[in-house]
């Protein structure tokens, strides 16, 4: 039996029992009362270590405080969790199997024995040889997405409530429903919350840390053709459906594309079409790490239209930017202390820090641009969203053992 000393293995065996998938199509807040389940059982949890603040609102966020024990002026900090689970596969009876020490070879899921875990397909699991590696059955998710990070964040609390001798400043505990559709920033009270900076903990491999997300536009491009009797259309019709066509078929085929591009680069990406020859809506989603870059690639998609709508001379094209979400970097970039301490508490645990970039948006990119500035943290969870999801109770304790160090830097630098 290895020694680890913030028990986040029997937390999270706890938590990812208790199903908590979010639905996209809800129209109430949490779209799901379940969530509210695990929600409760954390603050049940968090009284019985004594936060006596600790409570669950209408919504289903969790708010809890750790009063600071410094003499000093500490910033207060504030960590974060989502209690959902992915939409896209079952998280309803969660059966968790811990594989102790791990020795690399295949992990065949036992219910569905087509559910495989392979070395050769997860090149994390390199590194995790001889480690306890836990996955769910082979039916469901795991829900390491987050609950690795609620483990973490709980079994953090529950250290620094039983070593007071560790200085830290007020740190705040958030859990918030609904990430996984978006919504996860939806009804969250900041100014309740009172914190001056935050960390999600909701990162994949050990050691990483995300300060920087996509920025994000949609495009919608309404497309008015020139409508007439299709027996009668020598010479006037424009369809606007061959107009939409075009415009596809114009875009760039080797680069710019969700399928051609990784790493820092953005792209154009048609997502929904709909409507006759008369006239069709067109929508994209803009992808890009800064603005000048989304700004590019909409001129760019101008251009395309333009130059299709030559051939088309009584038709037009309108075309309508919404701002989505912006990358969090902008923010952070003002508070350069919030990724530095979360650096230098991940390597304070004897481990390589790496900075990484997120090809997409997260809570934390929102609630930054709310006012919270917030960057997020490894939290071990990997394949996510799938049922060959899994996480290592090693990196999960290393996660806790970060945000121990990360209070601590905070308290000793102010
Ligand atoms: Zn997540």
């Amino acid at each position: 039996m290895k020694n680890h000393i913030f028990d986040t293995q029997s937390r999270f065996l706890r938590y990812v029992r208790v199903d908590t998938q979010s639905d996209p199509n809800a129209e109430t807040f949490p779209s799901t009362e379940k969530q509210k389940n695990l929600a409760q059982l954390l603050v049940e949890e968090l009284l019985e270590m004594g936060i006596s603040d600790a409570h669950l609102d209408e919504f289903g966020y969790v708010y809890a405080t750790i009063p600071s024990n410094s003499p000093k002026k500490v910033a207060t900090i504030c960590f974060c969790s989502h209690l959902d689970t992915s939409p896209d596969c079952s998280g309803a009876n969660v059966k968790p199997i811990v594989h102790h020490d791990w020795d690399g070879k295949d992990i065949i899921l036992p219910e569905d024995p087509t559910q495989i875990i392979k070395l050769t397909e997860h090149p994390d699991l390199e590194a995790q040889i001889g480690n306890d590696i836990i996955t769910a059955s082979g039916t469901t998710l795991l829900g390491a997405d987050n609950k690795a990070g609620i483990a973490e964040i709980m079994s953090a609390a529950a250290f620094l409530q039983k070593n007071p001798q560790i200085k830290h400043g007020a740190i705040k505990i958030l859990f918030t429903p609904d990430e996984e559709v978006g919504r996860g920033t939806e009804k969250v009270d900041l100014e309740k919350l009172g914190a001056d900076f935050a960390y999600t903990m909701d990162g994949e491999s050990l050691g990483t840390l995300e300060d920087e997300t996509f920025s994000a536009d949609g495009v919608s491009l309404i497309i008015k053709g020139v409508s007439t009797h299709p027996g009668f259309a020598f010479g006037k019709l424009e369809n606007a459906l061959k107009i939409a066509g075009d415009i596809l078929a114009t875009l760039p085929k080797h680069s710019l594309s969700p399928e051609t591009t990784q790493g820092m680069e953005g792209f154009i990406h048609p997502t929904q079409i709909s409507g006759i020859q008369e006239e069709v809506k067109l929508d994209f989603i803009i992808r890009d790490f800064s603005v000048s870059g989304l700004i590019e690639k909409e001129t760019l998609l101008q251009n395309i239209c333009q130059e299709v709508l030559k051939r088309y001379p009584h038709s037009q094209v309108d075309f309508r930017v919404t701002e989505q979400y912006r990358n969090m970097k902008e923010i952070l970039n003002q508070y350069p202390e919030v990724s530095n301490y979360a650096l230098e508490a991940i390597e304070k645990c004897g481990i390589k820090a790496e900075k990484r970039s997120i090809r997409g948006g997260t809570d934390g990119s929102r609630l930054s641009f709310m006012g919270l500035p917030c960057p997020n943290i490894f939290a071990g969870e990997h394949a996510f969203h799938s049922k060959l999801e899994w996480v290592s109770v090693e990196d999960m304790e290393t996660a806790s053992q970060v945000i121990i160090n990360l209070v601590q830097i905070w308290e000793q630098k102010a």
